[in-house]
């Protein structure tokens, strides 16, 4: 076997999920994430169809998931008065399987932690390539040489951006914005989302899955590109402020929290398009290659790719000039469907009238016209052959 010398950028869940298969080849992962330590909190994902969980019963980990289960977060769209005007069960959100990011990447990470060197709290600066591999400068100043990098850094990834430029190459804004902080839950919730709409607005809060007197908020909100500093958190909460001035219900006393909050997320709707997804020694996998920021069965799609690269390698003896394209042959078409569903989250979480409110509430609340509509998603996120590379 060639190429044994594996270096990963990203920890989260494509990381460990590929240091996993690729340690079980016999190659020899390195993963380098830029927080210190693995990243806690978060909100939930799911995985749902036969794809996502052939692949983590074949990692050993479906039953320790199905342990973690959050049991669906149901989701309430409510109006001024808190009126239900409808109501999704804990599987529209939920799908199969549902867990807390930060419980699937700790499994992930445990699972692969006896065959990979961790390097926390650093990122690659620069990267030369060679006949031979890949020169790697690290940003505290370390040096190495690897035969292979993947990029698993999510959706704004490093490794994409020094390989294929600037993130405007590569990634499609579609139209929203969102962001989520953690709040005292106040209204004294259970994981169920109140969700409020006005026109191209949401406002939505929902208890935390383990700590009672918790909860997190999730706000979205139509807008042009924004431009801003992602450094810059104070400069963030004005800008959701100001998108969300004026506006009733419980919007107002969430607000009020965000200028406490500690921690922000806040990021555009978008989706990456890449093509192709390697140039010489490196590739992408997870959201890095194909993501989208939400609704579109990223965890899974990234599960689903970090078993098959290190399976075509495998099968390749290593050679990367066989095994990236036969991964993105295997692997782009099935992301690419994925990743549709995500161009509809916007829309669908703050319609941009009231008659598009009107209208998803009015579609989704009829039962048979759901059903279809998860029916649909479990063949999407099942339409892949996976090859039985052991
Ligand atoms: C609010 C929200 C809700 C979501 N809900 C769902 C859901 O219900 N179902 C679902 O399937 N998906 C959901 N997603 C999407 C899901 O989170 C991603 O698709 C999935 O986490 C992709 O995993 P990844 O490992 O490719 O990337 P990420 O999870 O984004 O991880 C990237 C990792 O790379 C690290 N990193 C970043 N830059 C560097 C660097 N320079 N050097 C080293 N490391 C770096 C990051 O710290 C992180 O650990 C949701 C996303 C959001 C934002």
């Amino acid at each position: 076997m060639k190429n044994r010398n594996v270096l990963i950028s990203g920890a989260s869940v494509a990381g460990p999920a590929l240091a996993y298969w690729l340690g079980r080849y016999g190659f020899n992962p390195t993963v380098v994430e830029v927080a210190p330590a693995l990243r806690g909190g978060g909100y939930a994902v799911d995985f749902r169809g036969p794809a996502h969980l052939t692949v983590l019963e074949s990692m050993g980990i479906l039953e320790q998931l199905r342990g973690l289960q959050t049991g669906g977060s149901p989701l309430r769209f409510v109006d001024e008065t808190g009126r239900t005007l409808l109501h999704l069960p804990g599987e529209f959100a939920g799908g199969d399987v549902e867990v807390l990011r930060s419980d699937l990447s700790r499994v992930l990470y445990e699972h692969s932690r006896d065959t990979t060197e961790h390097l926390f709290g650093d990122s690659i600066a620069a990267m030369t390539q060679t006949a031979g591999g890949v020169e790697v400068t690290f940003e505290r100043g370390a040096e190495g040489t690897f035969d292979l990098v993947v990029g698993a850094d999510g959706l704004h990834s490093n490794v994409r951006g020094l390989t294929f430029g600037p993130e405007s190459r590569s990634v499609s804004f579609l139209g929203y914005h969102l962001a989520g902080w953690d709040i005292p839950n106040y209204l004294d919730l259970g994981p169920e989302s109140l969700m409020y709409n006005v026109p191209g607005k949401l406002a939505s809060v929902s208890g935390d899955h383990r700590d009672p007197t918790r909860a997190s908020t999730l706000f979205v909100f139509a807008s042009p590109p924004l431009d801003y500093d992602r450094r810059d958190v104070e400069q963030q909460k004005k800008l959701l402020a100001d998108a969300f001035a004026g506006i009733g219900w419980e919007v107002p006393t969430l607000l009020e929290a965000l200028w406490d909050a500690p921690e922000l997320y806040f990021d555009s709707i978008s989706r990456v398009d890449l093509q192709p997804w390697s140039a010489g020694r490196v590739t992408l996998v997870g959201d890095a290659a194909a993501g989208a920021t939400l609704g579109g069965m990223g965890t899974g799609t990234a599960v689903v790719a970090a078993y098959v690269l290190p399976g075509e390698l495998a099968a390749a003896g290593g050679d990367h000039r066989t095994a990236f394209p036969r991964y993105e042959e295997a692997v782009r078409g099935y992301a690419q469907g994925t990743q549709k569903g995500g161009d509809r989250t916007g829309r669908f979480l703050a319609p941009r009238s009231v008659l598009g409110m009107q209208l998803r509430n009015r579609l989704l609340g009829n039962r048979v016209l759901l059903n279809m509509m998860l029916k649909a998603g479990q063949q999407v996120s099942g339409k892949i052959n996976l090859k039985d590379y052991r």
